[in-house]
């Protein structure tokens, strides 16, 4: 099998051996669960329950009307304890529903979940409808909802799964495809019965190869492969951000997608691990996306694990529960997600959410922050860029707030991936500039069309 990438990119340290052993570890009790209302990119919900009122696993708790919206269902049968502010995993307050585990009233199930469906008889429509149902979001990023992702306007030509998982330190992904092989090739069949795909590729980076024998066994064994599906895997080289959509289609097709453009404009549709076994319990079980797989690990955190547990379970009531350990004197900074684009955040006593695919203790080593220095027009960040922008550049016209050249330059290409500051010799902040240039740029384009208007 030949091994691709794309262009530029780094090589951070992976770390991936303090947990990649671990079997996932599924947490079934907890004391509270801490539900964000609003978890997805697009318009914010509702909450649909009241203070007192009991509400099963599965119940629909939050939703709104609008294409670019998914519902949240309760994780656990409870009582709605309250709803109220809460810091949440993108370091920000939200409106959260906070539930305590309670049995039902006498005569009424712990449990509301969808009836099965079968997604390979089902039509397009019921398909689309079902993930809505489920609530389910892209669970490797942003949130961005399924059921839009899954109704391009364009022909596709690729399904990818995208089990690059270029993040160091985490791990889960690389355990679903031990532990779980089989309904990750079912995700990817499912998938592409909805948008019309003739080819799924599982794409698998090269220090996960121990993961291939078994993904291949589970391609072999699915009754829509035998039935004709194309579904197979491709090895990638290990790079980071080899994960990132963009990178990985390039990898895989050989092409590029547009600035500003879609996978589908190139005829892909790209899905995490996550959301692939998330869609196929939608179909198979009628379950709501109301738990997830995650990795906690880093240097404070004593005992490094691959878990699932319901939405909203609290990081802290792990540690309180004995679920995990962590070493208090030790800890210096907290984040969810991975280290190069995860989100540093006040403490531990936050929520795993829908996009939380791993929470990182990192102790003093792992946390120095370096000052920075001038730049010495080293051109590492240029070489490095995976999306071919000159970011010692782009930070200039940035600082100095000329945003029309930042955006000549690729302001809004950029993927946020923090390679550049990886490299930079000079620990230069780019990254970090570029996050608030795009937020300054974008507010002011709104700005620029209000006034037009
Ligand atoms: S953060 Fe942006 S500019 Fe820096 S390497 Fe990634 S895509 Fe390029
Ligand atoms: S890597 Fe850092 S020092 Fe080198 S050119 Fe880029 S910003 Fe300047």
């Amino acid at each position: 099998m030949s091994i691709r990438t794309f262009r530029g990119g780094a090589h951070p340290p992976e770390r991936k051996d303090r947990s990649q052993e671990t079997p996932i570890e599924r947490i079934t009790s907890v004391t509270q669960v801490v539900i964000p209302v609003n978890q997805h990119f697009g318009a914010p919900l509702q909450p649909l329950v009241k203070v007192g009122e009991f509400v099963k696993a599965g119940q629909k708790i939050a939703d709104a009307d609008g294409r670019m919206t998914v519902p949240v269902h309760a994780s656990i049968a409870g009582v709605v304890k309250k709803i109220e502010p809460r810091m949440q995993s993108n370091n920000t307050e939200g409106p959260c529903i906070v539930i305590e585990p309670k049995d039902p009233p006498e005569g009424e199930a712990a449990q509301e979940f969808m009836q099965p469906l079968d997604p390979f008889t089902c039509s397009k429509d019921e398909a689309l409808a079902r993930i809505r149902a489920a609530g389910i979001v892209g669970m490797g990023g942003a949130g961005f909802p399924a059921h839009v992702k899954l109704a391009p306007t364009k022909p596709i030509s690729f399904v990818i799964a995208n089990a690059a998982e270029c993040e160091p330190y985490l791990t889960i992904d690389e355990r679903t495809l031990i532990e779980t092989p089989e309904k990750v090739v079912e995700g990817v069949a499912i998938v592409m019965k909805t948008v019309n795909a003739p080819e799924g590729v599982i794409a698998i980076e090269e220090n996960k190869k121990r993961a291939i024998p078994f993904v291949q066994k589970a391609i072999d064994a699915n009754p829509q492969v035998k039935g004709g599906m194309k579904i197979r895997i491709q090895e990638l080289r290990t790079k980071y951000p080899q994960g990132g959509e963009k990178m990985l289609i390039t990898a895989i097709t050989g092409k590029q997608v547009p600035s500003g453009g879609l996978p589908m404009d190139v005829g892909c549709v790209v899905s995490n691990v996550g959301t692939l076994c998330a869609i196929v319990d939608a179909f198979r079980e009628g379950k709501p996306l109301i738990e997830r797989g995650f990795t906690v690990t880093g240097g404070a955190c004593k005992t490094p694990k691959n878990l699932i547990a319901p939405i909203g379970t609290v990081v802290g009531d792990l540690a309180k529960a004995g679920h995990i350990q962590i070493d208090e004197e030790g800890l210096r900074k907290v984040i969810f997600g991975g280290p190069m684009m995860g989100v540093a955040v006040p403490g531990y006593e936050i929520p795993v959410q829908k996009n939380t695919s791993g929470v990182l203790l990192m102790s003093e080593q792992e946390a120095t922050q370096y000052e920075e220095d001038t730049c010495i027009r080293c051109g590492r960040c240029i070489r490095a860029c995976p999306m071919a922008i000159t970011p010692a550049l782009l930070a200039i016209a940035v600082e100095t707030g000329n945003y029309g050249e930042a955006e000549k330059i690729g302001l809004l290409d950029c993927i946020e991936c923090g390679t550049c500051s990886f490299v930079c010799p000079a620990h230069r902040h780019l990254v970090q500039r570029f996050r608030v240039g795009k937020q300054v740029l974008r507010a002011l384009k709104q700005k620029e069309a209000q006034n037009v208007r």
